[in-house]
């Protein structure tokens, strides 16, 4: 049986120390020849229990693979999964269950995540079912409290995915979450595919939720302007390496990667008064089979030198808990 220490709020939830995902990306005989997709490159970084991490980056950067290695979906190529204690990686396969029962995700797109044959009530207890908790009666209670936890009816629980809207369905999915009392819910740009109005109800929601239940978010998005208000901690990520991670709004405030500021530049500014520099990025991201040599950021920075073609910057603490990997900063 999985022995998992308690964790308070605060203290460490989720450690992960230089966790690899890559994937084949050719069938050569000779391993010299082979060659990998690096979506996840030697990522280090610890979760605190109660807080919320968000993790941005651009399609493709490995925040999505990031969050689906934590989840025990991929399986990692290298590195350690550290969660309350207990190192992921080497479990067995009934621990992995009991573990899977306390780390749930939100998907982003709340229309495929939901099976349209099925009721909302069979959608939410589905969680308890495979993980044999409680009786019929009890899942049936469990539901109607869920739906009334989200900000939705008991009744809801009779109807079909198709009778709600995307900010509805997208609530179902977080009651779904939530029926197997999770500890770490990975919100897989959650909000990304909803209107922007909805997209703060379920921001707020999920506020809420984590108040009341305690929870541990990591909360992925594309975007910077949407983790703001959710976020304790904000990474950046870039081609499967975090570029910068910093407490509270110190990636707003003090960003210093040249991509965290070219993505803070990106952020619609509300006020016509005040005008924001743009820094637009050339070019596209390159290959993760072939990543650029050096600083993997080198081939669209403004600020590239000899050096960033040559030497990878260490991702490294400059002070009060902000990393970052850039030879620029000293
Ligand atoms: Fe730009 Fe060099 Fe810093 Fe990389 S290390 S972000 S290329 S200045």
């Amino acid at each position: 049986m999985l022995n998992l220490d308690t964790v308070k709020a605060g203290e460490e939830l989720l450690r992960l120390e230089n966790l690899k995902k890559y994937y084949p990306a050719n069938k050569a005989l000779l391993v010299k020849d082979r060659k990998y997709v690096k979506a996840v490159d030697d990522i280090s970084l610890s979760l605190r229990c109660g807080e919320t991490m968000g993790l941005v980056g651009e399609s493709g950067c490995g925040k999505s693979t990031l969050g689906q290695t934590i989840l025990c979906l991929e399986k990692a190529t290298a590195g350690k999964i550290i969660y309350r204690g207990v190192e992921v990686t080497s479990l067995k396969k009934d621990d992995m269950r009991e573990l899977r029962r306390e780390i749930q995700i939100i998907f982003q797109d709340p229309y495929s995540s939901l099976n349209p044959k099925m009721t909302v009530g069979s959608i939410i207890a589905e969680p308890m079912l495979v993980h044999h908790m409680g009786s019929a009666a009890q899942r049936y209670r469990r539901v109607g409290e869920l739906l009334e936890l989200v900000g939705l009816r008991p009744e809801h629980a009779k109807r079909y995915p198709h009778e709600f809207s995307g900010g509805q369905r997208q609530r179902i999915g977080i009651a779904r979450a939530l029926a197997v009392d999770p500890k770490l819910i990975i919100c897989d740009e959650a909000v990304s595919a909803l209107d922007v109005s909805i997209q703060a109800q379920v921001l707020n929601l999920l506020r809420k939720l984590q108040k009341e239940l305690g929870l541990t978010y990591i909360f992925i998005a594309h975007g910077l302007a949407v983790v703001k208000h959710i976020s304790n901690r904000v990474g950046v990520m870039y081609l499967g390496k975090m570029v910068e991670l910093a407490e509270g709004d110190g990636v707003y405030k003090n960003a210093l990667h040249p991509y965290t500021r070219a993505l803070i530049s990106a952020i619609p500014e509300p006020d016509p008064e005040k005008v924001r520099q743009r820094e637009i990025l050339v070019g596209d991201v390159p290959s993760p089979v072939d990543p650029p040599s050096g600083c993997r950021f080198h081939t669209r920075c403004p600020h590239a030198a000899e050096q960033c073609r040559q030497s990878e910057p260490v991702f490294r603490d400059v002070g009060g808990g902000h990393f970052v990997a850039c030879h620029l900063v000293k």
